[in-house]
């Protein structure tokens, strides 16, 4: 965390200051296993974590100096056995924290009725869904991942962890297929619409309409020059700010949005305007 201190926490709050923040991507965790994920997340993408304990109250701490008006939470259920109890979790995380907007999470390996647990969390006030197909280990486009889909098509967005070079289970080329065997299912592509695999995503992604994105996770990778192209090529109106804490704290990710050459207007589009938007918030 060490541009929670000192200069980096002030330059970020004088930059943010001008500005009405959502977090489109985060993670949170029960606080009996926030160290241990935060650690095998760090592993598997050979990167230092900014928060090494990603409970609610940490990303709270760490939104509170920037005044973020709402946090897009969530946690892919690695394990299908995970589901039930991971969705009881974000739940009720949400009701606590009314700065909180929460997605669940399925699996295309669960073995209860989808649309049963679609039909807990939308009662339960979730607003979508997110899936890290890299974590669960089956493709975007699997066919046995496609009752989930049907499950939720027209109901609740997905919030797709998008892309790596390492793996393909999260690749565009199956995002966007996915997207033509389900005409009304709304998704987020996470990462800009495919860590480290960008060209592909600008080929088979950026031309289509459907799609929102976040550039969580992103800008770290990307020269200021490079992401801003990249975001202006998706169209300031479909992208939104994210952090994906604990991998980045507010300070580094806002730190790094202000180097992007965006004029006001759309640095508020991405801040709040096209996250309040999409989700109907005042
Ligand atoms: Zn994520």
């Amino acid at each position: 965390m060490n541009n929670m201190t000192g200069n980096g926490l002030e330059r970020a709050l004088e930059f943010a200051k001008n500005y009405e923040i959502c977090n489109a991507h985060t993670h949170i965790y029960p606080a009996k296993i926030a160290d241990k994920a935060v650690v095998s997340i760090g592993r598997f993408y050979d990167i230092d974590m900014d928060v090494p304990v990603a409970t609610s109250e940490m990303l709270l701490s760490d939104s509170e100096p920037f005044g973020v008006k709402k946090m897009l939470v969530c946690s892919a259920a690695t394990d299908p056995s995970q589901v039930e109890s991971i969705n009881s979790f974000i739940i009720s995380e949400c009701q606590k924290h009314d700065k909180f907007l929460g997605f669940g999470t399925l699996h295309a390996g669960y073995e209860g009725d989808f649309s049963k647990e679609v039909d807990r969390l939308i009662k339960g006030g979730m607003r979508g869904i997110k899936l890290h197909t890299d974590f669960q280990k089956f493709n975007i486009d699997d066919r046995s991942a496609y009752n989930m889909y049907e499950a939720l098509e027209g109901r609740l967005p997905v919030l797709f962890h998008m892309g790596d070079t390492r793996y393909d289970y999260s690749a565009p080329e199956r995002l966007a297929r996915l997207l033509r065997d389900f005409p009304k299912l709304e998704v987020i592509a996470a990462h800009l619409g495919g860590y480290s695999v960008w060209e592909q995503a600008r080929e088979v992604l950026y031309g289509l309409d459907r799609v929102y994105y976040d550039c969580s996770s992103s800008l770290f990778a990307l020269t200021p020059e490079r992401a801003t192209e990249l975001i202006r090529e998706i169209g300031t109106d479909r992208v939104m700010f994210g952090t994906d804490f604990p991998m980045w704290s507010s300070v580094s990710e806002l730190l790094r949005f202000e180097k992007l050459s965006l004029t006001e207007e759309e640095r508020r589009a991405i801040f709040s305007g096209n996250f309040k938007r999409y989700f109907g918030i005042e």
